[in-house]
């Protein structure tokens, strides 16, 4: 019996939300008294996926099959369960990330799993039971859920644990095959169409983000969060009425309708922070709000705030960020 943990490549990288899964992984088989194997997916070096060592995993499987670079359903889904069968895995970690959503719900079916989706924390295992906590209602509340059955899937909310660095140590990699046929291919994409994203950093995977609202008065003055964005080396976002009247691209929203990030840091200008809003940022580290009105309802949410217009504030932030660099 193992703990299997789902580990997402980009660019021959592990993602960041990955090392953290990876962690939370390894530290469910310590409590368990078992080890925890990575399956990878996406395009990864062997060199890289070593590395998952220092997050303590044990070994990773990867199957190098050149058409399981890009997300194809089907087939991660198929991998992923043929892994857990050849481990023997009773729990499956993954990021709460899309291709996560997309696979775990597909996986628990396959595996006649239970699964939780938002995981913040790692779980409890009084009497028992296996208890975890997970996010609700938007970020506002949390539930405590009791996973039954032989198998659990666990889907970890990025940012919600710290990714353990144990420097210098490395995991066997092994080639894995699934025995993936045409069929397993057939809700491939056709193509993969890189969105053009302000200073080349993609927004769901961001570390940093500079998020415009109203408050920026036009698509004029787009410049200045672009400049800060790229002072930082970060991806842009913006409010719902920023992209619905067309100053922004729609895959710029963030919140409950779009996108949901969790940034280590926030920068929201001029955007007042409606629930809406919220629902998809509070799970950033640290948010910090520009805004002119003291009573706008971001600062309540907010780690750091600056009560002051941004056109007066963004650009001496932009020249001090650059005096930085
Ligand atoms: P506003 O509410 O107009 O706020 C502008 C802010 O800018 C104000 O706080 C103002 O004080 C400040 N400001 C103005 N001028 C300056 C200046 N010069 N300097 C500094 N500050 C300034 N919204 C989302 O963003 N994402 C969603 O996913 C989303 N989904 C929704 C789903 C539903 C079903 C509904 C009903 C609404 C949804 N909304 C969503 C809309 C949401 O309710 C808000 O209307 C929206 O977030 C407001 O955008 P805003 O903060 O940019 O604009």
């Amino acid at each position: 019996m193992s703990v299997l943990v789902v580990v997402e490549c980009d660019g021959g990288e592990v993602k960041k939300s990955s090392l953290e899964v990876a962690s939370y992984g390894s530290q469910v088989a310590q409590m368990l008294g078992t080890t925890a194997t990575a399956i990878a997916v996406g395009e990864a070096t062997e060199a890289n996926l070593a590395l998952l060592g220092e997050q303590g995993i044990s070994k990773v499987l990867y199957d190098a099959e050149p058409r399981l670079k890009d997300f194809v359903n089907g087939a991660y889904t198929k991998l992923i369960a043929a892994a857990a069968q050849k481990e023997e895995a009773k729990i499956i970690v993954l990021a709460n990330s899309n291709i996560g959503a997309a696979v775990g719900s597909r996986l628990s079916i396959r595996l006649e799993a239970s699964i939780a989706t938002n995981v913040v924390e790692l779980p409890k295992t009084d009497g028992g039971k296996f208890v975890v906590k997970r996010g609700a209602f938007s970020g506002k509340a949390f539930a405590d859920v009791e996973l039954a059955g032989d198998r659990k899937i666990i889907a970890v909310k990025k940012n919600s644990i710290e990714a353990l660095h144990e420097a210098g140590k490395t995991a066997p990699v092994e080639s894995f095959s699934a025995q993936l046929t045409d069929a397993d291919f057939a809700d491939a994409p056709k193509e993969v169409i890189m969105q053009d994203q302000a200073g080349g950093v993609l927004l769901p995977e961001a570390d940093l983000v500079v998020s415009g609202g109203r408050g920026m008065k036009g698509p004029e003055n787009w410049n200045l969060i672009e400049d800060l964005a790229k002072a930082l080396g970060a991806a842009t976002a913006c409010s719902k009425p920023v992209s619905d009247v067309d100053w922004r691209p729609h895959h710029e929203h963030v919140g409950q309708t779009g996108i949901t990030v969790s940034p280590n840091l926030y920068i929201a200008c001029g955007i007042s922070g409606a629930i809406q809003h919220l629902a998809g940022v509070n799970s950033s580290k640290v948010i910090v709000v520009i805004n002119k009105d003291p009573e706008a309802p971001f600062f309540k949410a907010a780690d750091y705030g600056i009560v002051g217009d941004v056109f007066d504030v963004l650009p001496k932030l932009i020249a001090a960020v650059k005096e930085l660099n």
